[in-house]
């Protein structure tokens, strides 16, 4: 019996601009997604039975079709139902460390390692762009977990230009384990909020997303500059999640008030709000400064650092 264990580590969004809406009833996005340390670990291998299961150690994550390491392997053998037969069934593992539902992409990088994983286990020797574009499928941010590292994410999330990797620089997570939001209803309430100021036609959007690349968090990117990213980091999304939701907002206040935070930010559609610092040492004493001010059981800080990979072997 084969088995493979894959390390599938989370992501921040450095940048998110929300540009206009699509006529699939997605966003445009220009998203700067960038890999950090934080990860789960997903054991697959191979059952004689032709099915699909899956194991999770977190109360919160479903273990059935609605799970996207599920989804993934549903593909799998529909794409490839010979070897699928062959091969027989995956059962697979997740060890979960990533918080759930925390804007850090932890299902779509748990579909990530089972795209690769069955990639291995069936031999089928498929190139990364093959499964990018099976990822797609699964969702917007699968794509960008495959390989990882430093990438601007242009249209849904799947237009994947990869930027020099950056390497440890300490970040500070912080979640209220029992908060979460939608990011279905953070997208909606954006576009009532704000939709009347989307880009309208193709040519400006093809300016807006050129500008991305050349603008300057990108820059701050390419000098490695952790000063400067930090300065620059954006997301649109905390218009409408900061407003109603004051632990994030409280969350996002303190960061900034805190000696050694270089910037601070929501990630994704939130609630995890984070914090970039220089040094690891500064990292652990931001994390304890913020676990004094706010002695709540419920919040969740982890100390991690930016990675330029995505899902690995172990
Ligand atoms: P993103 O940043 O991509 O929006 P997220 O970090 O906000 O994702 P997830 O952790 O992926 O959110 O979880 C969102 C929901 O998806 C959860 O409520 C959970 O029930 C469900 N889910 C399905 N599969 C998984 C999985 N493998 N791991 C975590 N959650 C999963």
């Amino acid at each position: 019996m084969r088995s493979y264990t894959l390390n599938a580590p989370a992501k921040i969004n450095l940048y998110l601009e929300i540009i206009s809406q699509r006529s699939d009833g997605y966003h445009e996005l220009a998203m700067i997604l960038q890999s950090i340390a934080l990860a789960d670990q997903i054991n697959i291998h191979s059952l004689s039975a032709e099915t699909i299961r899956v194991h999770c150690n977190h109360p919160q994550v479903p273990t059935d079709k609605s799970n996207l390491a599920y989804q993934a392997a549903e593909l799998m053998a529909r794409q490839f139902p010979e070897a699928f037969a062959k091969y027989g069934g995956v059962e697979i593992t997740i060890n979960k460390h990533i918080p759930v539902a925390a804007g850090l992409a932890g299902g779509s990088t748990n579909a990530a390692a089972v795209l690769v994983g069955i990639d291995l286990l069936w031999n089928l020797g498929l190139t990364q762009l093959e499964l990018e574009e099976l990822g797609a499928t699964l969702g917007s941010d699968v794509p960008f977990c495959i390989a990882g590292g430093t990438v601007i994410a242009t249209g849904r999330g799947e237009q994947l230009s990869p930027l020099p990797g950056l390497d440890d620089i300490y970040i500070v997570l912080a979640k209220y384990r029992s908060l979460e939001v939608s990011t279905a209803w953070a997208y909606k309430t954006y576009r009532q909020q704000f939709g009347s100021s989307y880009l309208r036609d193709n040519d400006n959007l093809a300016a807006r997303a050129a500008a991305v690349h050349s603008g300057e968090i990108v820059k701050a990117i390419l000098e490695k500059d952790a000063g400067q990213i930090a300065e620059k980091l954006h997301n649109d999304l905390e218009r409408v999640v900061l407003p109603n939701y004051p632990q994030v907002l409280q969350l996002r206040e303190l960061f900034a008030t805190v000696e050694g935070v270089l910037g601070t930010m929501m990630s994704g559609s939130g609630p995890t709000v984070f914090a970039l610092v220089a040094s690891e040492q500064q990292a652990q004493t931001v994390k304890q400064q913020v676990r004094e001010t706010i002695p709540d059981e419920d919040l969740e800080l982890f100390v991690t650092r930016t990675i330029t990979h995505g899902i690995q072997l172990v």
